[in-house]
């Protein structure tokens, strides 16, 4: 399996992801959410013109889930997935919205500023994670995919055994530093209340399950 490079810009953004010092890591879950109710939204709409596809409601939900003792925590939606083409696209390399005001922003020294102002994305799940990985399957698809990165060194991608049509996303939480504290994000109440905080108007469904070891 050959380890494929991240583009230029998109590298810059992902070890300004792993360095950071920005305060409000707990976006990466707003982020990793937002991702999740688009993917939904996308099957929603296309319900709307293929006549093939119908969208029942309880079917679509998202599902946030912490291994402590395996310090894992996975975000499962119930969305349109991803070809093996769009993972190479979307995840190693920065094309969309978010991320194209953060490629125009010429201060880039300022991590903090830029954050703040710019939803960054599926690579902010780097402030807090030091593997990510990607399980998905696309809508219309029989085959799966896993997307692995353990950061600027670039990411590998692999065939891989998925029933459902979807994304879970897999990230392998950091060990607690001297000054920062990442045990909280797989604590129960604090995963409710960045929930609460930042995806409140989230349209479907936000599963919870902890499992304590
Ligand atoms: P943005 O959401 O602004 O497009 P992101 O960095 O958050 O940028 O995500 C990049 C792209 O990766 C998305 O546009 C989408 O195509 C794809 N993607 C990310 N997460 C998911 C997911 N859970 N399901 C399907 N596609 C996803
Ligand atoms: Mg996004």
């Amino acid at each position: 399996m050959t380890k494929m490079e991240f583009k230029a810009e998109s590298k810059r953004l992902l070890e300004m992801m792993i360095n950071s010092i920005y305060s409000q890591k707990e976006i990466f879950l707003r982020e990793l959410i937002s991702n999740a109710s688009d993917a939904i939204d996308k099957i929603y709409y296309k319900a709307l013109t293929d006549d093939s596809l119908t969208f029942n409601k309880d079917d679509y939900f998202i599902k946030v889930e912490a291994d402590k003792a395996n310090r894992l925590l996975k975000i499962t939606d119930t969305g349109i997935g991803m070809t093996k083409e769009e993972l190479e696209n979307n995840l190693g390399t920065i094309a969309k919205s978010g991320s194209l005001s953060f490629k125009k922003e010429t201060k880039m020294e300022d991590g903090q500023e830029i954050i703040g102002q710019f939803g960054v994305g599926f690579y902010s799940a780097f402030m807090v994670a030091d593997v990510v990985t990607v399980l998905t399957r696309a809508l219309g698809s029989t085959e799966a995919y896993k997307w692995e990165s353990q950061g600027a060194d670039g990411y590998t991608i692999e065939p891989c055994d998925k029933e459902t049509v979807g994304t879970e996303i897999i990230l392998k939480i950091k060990e607690n530093t001297e000054d920062e504290t990442y045990d909280d994000y797989l604590e129960d109440y604090r995963l409710k209340q960045i929930i609460k905080k930042y995806s409140d108007f989230i349209r479907y469904p936000i599963k919870m399950d902890i499992t304590e070891s």
